[in-house]
């Protein structure tokens, strides 16, 4: 029979207590500063990926982004967890910038664009599959790994969109806050983030910079610049 034993947990404490002392090391009021407050610039959104941690690869410390993962980093407007993050980051934090971050061979992403059924995730992945079923003419023609690397693009791209759309932003922008959203796409392969040129504010024109990111995505997998995976 299964047991679980708390001493399974010891890599984690041991490797917690080290990552405290080394930071009260090297900034002795780093934690008592955190206790009172956190100020962070940035809402990230990203995809739950193990490989994808928001903090690491932007070189962040604890109090610096305000976070909210989810399988194949999605921003639907059902999803209390994902809406609550983002009116607490936008109307209380004052964020300045949110970031939608996915990344090439995403698992969601993939799982959306087989035919098999996969569980409960596939309700969850359903609004993929509509992204790729509106640009199932341009996709028509790239080969299956450049369709993948073209709809992790356009996935991202449409979170941005929905974002741009839900009350929280557009009320923020009304009032006159400087809060923008941007779109970027991580390569597991070398660790660099891409910006999707897909970033929104309170100007109008959201439509044209939108259309023109999704035919940059589609241009970039047309012509071979295949993203190494
Ligand atoms: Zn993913």
């Amino acid at each position: 029979m299964f047991e679980p034993h708390s001493e399974d947990l010891r890599p984690l404490f041991r490797n917690n207590r080290d990552w405290a002392g080394a930071m009260r090391r090297s900034d002795p009021d780093f934690f008592t500063r955190l206790v009172d407050q956190q100020r962070p610039r940035w809402l990230w959104i990203g995809c739950s990926d193990s490989r994808v941690p928001a903090n690491q690869i932007i070189g962040l410390d604890p109090g610096e982004v305000f976070v909210h993962r989810n399988v194949a980093n999605l921003v639907q407007p059902g999803d209390l967890n994902c809406m609550s993050a983002l009116q607490y980051a936008v109307d209380m934090l004052r964020v300045e910038q949110v970031i939608v971050c996915g990344h090439y061979d995403c698992g969601g992403v993939r799982a959306a664009l087989e035919d098999s059924a996969h569980g409960l995730v596939d309700y969850w992945i359903w609004s993929i599959r509509q992204t790729r079923d509106r640009h199932v003419k341009e996709l028509a023609g790239l080969d299956a790994p450049q369709v993948r690397d073209a709809m992790c693009e356009l996935n991202i791209i449409q979170q941005v969109e929905r974002l741009s759309s839900t009350k929280i932003l557009r009320e923020a922008w009304q009032r006159g806050q400087k809060v923008s959203v941007h779109g970027l796409v991580y390569r597991l392969a070398d660790g660099l983030l891409q910006d999707l040129d897909a970033s929104l504010g309170p100007e109008a024109g959201h439509e044209e910079r939108l259309r023109h990111a999704e035919a940059a995505s589609l241009a970039r997998a047309r012509n071979h610049e295949r993203t190494k995976r």
